[in-house]
């Protein structure tokens, strides 16, 4: 067995149907008084329903939260906090939501209860991110990582269905890269495999049955695991990949992740063996990148870059733009072959 560190940070996880009911509770124990619940627009409504459950504890709603943090929206949401004299955020949503509370706290460093309603793992992590002039920062800082979490499938029984098969294949992304990060170990390995195969097994569930509560604590299980893994290990040339063509193209955060998975496996194949023999076990099928892709192609999600938005002509400077930056990768990120990878992703091409 090969030598390693690992290392766990608290984060309380309150798990289960209707778990949202106990958030008064979660709030006593971090001693919020008066709490400001975040969402997106279009979750104004559930924000309500939530702040009601916080009875007194509750400031009010802020609904304004959409992808990437811009940095304005991030200012004017401080605003409301020191005006309200806001002692904790409670993010009811996704990642962009969970984004917002971070930027938050990383300026006032108040204290976040999460509510995911995705499956996108930010909850987990201590990673932020905020968009100025059209450049995304992002940082590391566990003072942003939310203090508890409360996974209630009940509230992702809404998540339509196309973005349900992607935002799953998103946290898959986050499991794979972990089963060959440099700062891997045995423990994060075993949550990475269970978060795949929980997610292989029950997103096609959930494609013929929605509504099905037990198959969305099944996928929310599974988004739990991979987001830890994703909050606590390096990522690799998959995620510089995504972060580039997301950030610079505006592309939709977790149909890039899903499109870009195969190709970014069968970039690192041949030389992580045992990673992606993990990965092929955990889906259930012979090969990690076929076997993604595979997957994907029983889910309906999108296959290429083309039928997401991104421009063709675009192509080369996603190419410099990734290989600029340094990423902990198994393979080399050599310009060539990045570029090769990214136009084979464009048409939908086997992936390696
Ligand atoms: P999102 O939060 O942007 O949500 C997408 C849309 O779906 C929004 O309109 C939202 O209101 C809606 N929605 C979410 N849950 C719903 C539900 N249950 N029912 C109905 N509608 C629902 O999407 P996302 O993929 O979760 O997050 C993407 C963003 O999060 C990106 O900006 C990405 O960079 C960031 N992210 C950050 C981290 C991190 O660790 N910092 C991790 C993953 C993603």
């Amino acid at each position: 067995m090969e030598p390693f560190v690992h290392e766990t940070r608290a984060a309380r996880v309150v798990f289960g149907p209707g778990s949202r009911r106990l958030l008064p509770r979660e709030l006593e124990q971090l001693g919020i008084r008066r709490a400001l619940v975040l969402t997106t627009p279009e979750q104004a409504a559930l924000g309500e329903q939530v702040a009601a459950l916080l009875g007194d504890r509750s400031v009010g709603v802020y609904s304004k939260a959409v992808m990437h943090v811009p940095a304005e929206v991030a200012r004017a949401a401080m605003a409301t906090v020191a005006q309200l004299g806001v002692d904790g955020c409670i993010a009811v949503g996704g990642g962009s939501t969970v984004g917002l509370a971070k930027a938050i706290a990383l300026e006032s460093a108040l204290p976040i209860v999460a509510l995911p309603t995705t499956y996108a793992g930010s909850e987990m992590t201590p990673l932020y991110g905020i968009t100025e002039a059209a450049h995304k920062k992002t940082g590391r800082d566990w003072r942003v990582a939310p203090r508890a979490v409360v996974y209630d499938p009940e509230l992702t029984l809404t998540l339509p269905p196309g973005l349900t098969m992607t935002s799953g294949m998103n946290a898959m992304a986050h499991a794979a890269e972990a089963l060959y990060a440099p700062d891997g170990n045995p423990v994060f390995s075993l949550m990475a495999e269970e978060g795949i195969r929980a997610l292989a097994t029950v997103l096609p569930r959930l494609r013929d049955a929605p509504q099905d509560l037990q198959a969305r604590g099944e996928a929310l299980y599974g988004a739990w695991l991979c987001g830890t893994v994703l909050g606590n290990l390096q990522m690799g040339v998959h995620h510089k990949l995504c972060h580039t063509l997301g950030g610079s193209f505006n592309l939709p955060h977790a149909e890039v992740h899903t499109v870009m998975l195969p190709y970014a496996l069968a970039y690192n194949a041949a030389l992580v063996p045992h990673a992606m023999a993990r990965i092929a076990r955990a889906l259930g099928r012979e090969a990690a990148p076929a076997g993604m892709r595979q997957l994907g192609e029983g889910l309906g999600v999108p296959r290429s870059l083309r039928e997401i938005g991104m421009p063709e002509e675009g192509l080369d400077r996603a190419a410099d733009l990734v290989v600029a930056g340094a990423y902990p990768n198994p393979r080399p990120i050599e310009r060539a072959a990045i570029r090769a990878l990214l136009q084979r992703a464009y048409h939908g091409a086997t992936p390696g």
